[in-house]
């Protein structure tokens, strides 16, 4: 199923999205908690899709977990990423963290903000967890997610890279969009193999595959698990390809104006437009 968090006249629901139209979902909670029930769902989510439902174009899609628990994300984990950049390939995963309050609706405006204008992209494949866990092994990751979305870790390359920690440059306000909606795991027969696109103005700036994971998704969730318990709502950003603006030559950052769209195969497209903070 693909479930979405959505705005319409009424105020915001939860809805779930088949052939170009929402269906409403009634329930009054958070998204975390939607996700934690998720099992004892499955009649309202029969009883919503048998209704007529509303035009996907007649509503507004937001973020569908607005404020998650945590947001971690992967550094230096697609091979060609790695050799743009100038890095060695890491022995251990890379992680940081985005703040909760960087999370972004998938059409809303991203901001350049007033203090750096070194705004990049990295279009990623974001794993939603469903159940909370701790000390995962690989093999019972699977049954932890509860889907996929597309994401784009944006990024203040400048405040990335002038401290040997990357958390402030990737947590500024807008730079977490997700969405369009999260495809539920069991739609998808296996992440490593989904064409992963990013686009500014058109042209496309990042083509690969998650195929090309150095670390599968299985791997990063068990190694976070070691270290902290996962919960339900959690987001997860897998790593970027290459092709970043960061690694053109000259460099070239997103400017006010800027359209950004990142698609993956199967999770669908989310659409950014770069916009001054003011
Ligand atoms: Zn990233």
């Amino acid at each position: 199923m693909k479930l979405a968090r959505y705005k319409d006249a009424d105020g915001t629901h939860f809805g779930l999205v088949a052939n170009d139209k929402i269906h409403r979902l009634t329930f009054d909670g958070s998204a975390q908690a939607l996700i934690a029930a998720w099992d004892t769902m499955q009649s309202d989510c029969a009883a919503a899709l048998e209704g007529d439902g509303q035009a996907l174009s007649a509503v507004a899609l937001l973020a569908p977990v607005p404020r998650p628990g945590k947001v971690f994300a992967i550094g230096l984990n697609y091979a060609d990423h790695i050799e743009e950049s100038g890095m060695d390939s890491p022995s251990e995963q890379i992680w940081f963290t985005k703040a909760v309050t960087s999370v972004n609706g998938p059409f809303d405006p991203i901001l350049i903000p007033k203090v750096s204008q070194t705004v990049d992209y990295e279009a990623e494949m974001v794993a939603i967890i469903g159940k909370k866990g701790k000390n995962l092994a690989e093999e019972d990751v699977a049954g932890h997610i509860f889907g996929y979305c597309v994401g784009n870790d944006v990024t203040e390359r400048m405040w990335q890279h002038r401290t040997p920690q990357w958390s402030l440059g990737k947590s500024f306000d807008t730079h977490a969009p997700i969405g369009p909606w999260i495809t539920t795991a069991d739609e998808i027969e296996d992440p490593h193999g989904l064409d992963i696109r990013c686009a500014v103005n058109g042209e496309i700036r990042q083509s690969s595959n998650t195929k090309h994971l150095v670390f599968n998704v299985w791997q990063q969730i068990s190694q976070l698990s070691q270290a902290m318990t996962l919960e339900p709502g959690d987001l997860i950003f897998t790593g970027t390809p290459s092709g970043v603006g960061a690694a053109m030559d000259p460099m070239v950052f997103l400017q006010d104006g800027d359209v950004l769209v990142t698609e993956i195969e199967k999770l669908g497209r989310i659409e950014g437009h770069l916009t001054n903070e003011s």
